[in-house]
């Protein structure tokens, strides 16, 4: 029972948030029913992620309005997750960890793909790290046993969690740090203006993000944006509402949107970009 499941979590220190849940067909329990496009995966509270908790007895409380809810984790807190959703990701993954599977903890997703969890690496979500491998970190979520996809199959361990969490290898680490920017080795010469341009790249990205990838994006470029904001080179409310009209633009809900910038944001002010110390005139 998934009230069960999730009360364990909690007491891990996982926050945990009640999820939509697929019916038989994989119709999503939300009010979009049928035309929902993310069924079965978008949290059931109003801001989202930000609300995950680990008290049981909010999380008691939520379960007895919906007993059958799906159980999300906050990511970034306890472990990161690499989201395998391929062969293909199976393969890259694999690959990456230099052929080894580390000895970690594994869950089968109810759609066929894999769920491998390490230590937090203080890192943001990744969407395509690889092709079919996404990294749930900052800012994520993940569901998890005994959860249901809306293929009709649950979410089960392959392996449990047991004492020590993996810590990625070097070379995983290393692709989800991302390319090291250039700012990194030369203090940005105009940080303004980097910022400008940041902030114009990112919310292009989320108005042309695809459905299905769009709460995805809006989260990655929460997060890319509040790490500027941390440093103080944008302004919060600038920042959300230039990311509003762009993913209103793609086509998310107001609730949605709402509740995926306040988590970005949150976790991205907590890794404030570091643009070194001012230039000498
Ligand atoms: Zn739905």
């Amino acid at each position: 029972m998934s009230l069960t499941a999730a009360l364990a979590y909690a007491r891990h220190g996982i926050p945990v948030l009640p999820v939509h849940t697929p019916d038989q067909g994989g119709v999503c329990s939300c009010h979009r029913g049928a035309r929902c496009d993310s069924p079965g995966k978008h949290p059931r509270l109003r801001h989202g992620l930000s609300e995950a908790s680990t008290d049981p007895h909010q999380i008691r409380l939520w379960w007895t309005f919906w007993p059958r809810a799906n159980v999300g984790l906050r990511t970034g807190v306890v472990m990161d997750v690499a989201d395998v959703d391929s062969a293909e990701g199976w393969h890259g993954l694999r690959h990456l960890l230099g052929g080894d599977v580390p000895p970690g903890p594994q869950v089968r997703t109810g759609g066929g793909g894999r769920h491998l969890w390490f230590r937090p690496t203080g890192c943001g979500n990744r969407v395509r790290l690889l092709p079919g491998l996404d990294w749930r970190g900052a800012g994520g979520y993940v569901l998890a046993p005994p959860s249901r996809h809306a293929a009709g199959g649950d979410y089960r361990w392959i392996r449990r969690p047991a004492v020590a969490l993996p810590i990625g290898p070097a070379t995983l680490l290393t692709l989800i740090a991302g390319p090291p920017p250039p700012v990194r080795e030369h203090p940005v010469a105009h940080p303004g203006r980097y910022a400008e341009a940041a902030l114009e790249a990112e919310t292009g990205r989320v108005a042309r993000a695809p459905a299905g990838s769009r709460n995805d994006t809006l989260n990655r470029a929460a997060f890319a944006l509040g790490r500027l904001v941390g440093a103080g080179l944008l302004a919060e409310s600038t920042v959300c509402r230039e990311l509003t009209a762009a993913a209103r633009h793609a086509g998310l809900g107001w609730a949605e949107i709402r509740g995926t910038l306040r988590s970005g944001l949150t976790a991205g002010r907590r890794h404030p970009f570091e643009h070194g110390p001012p230039h000498a005139a």
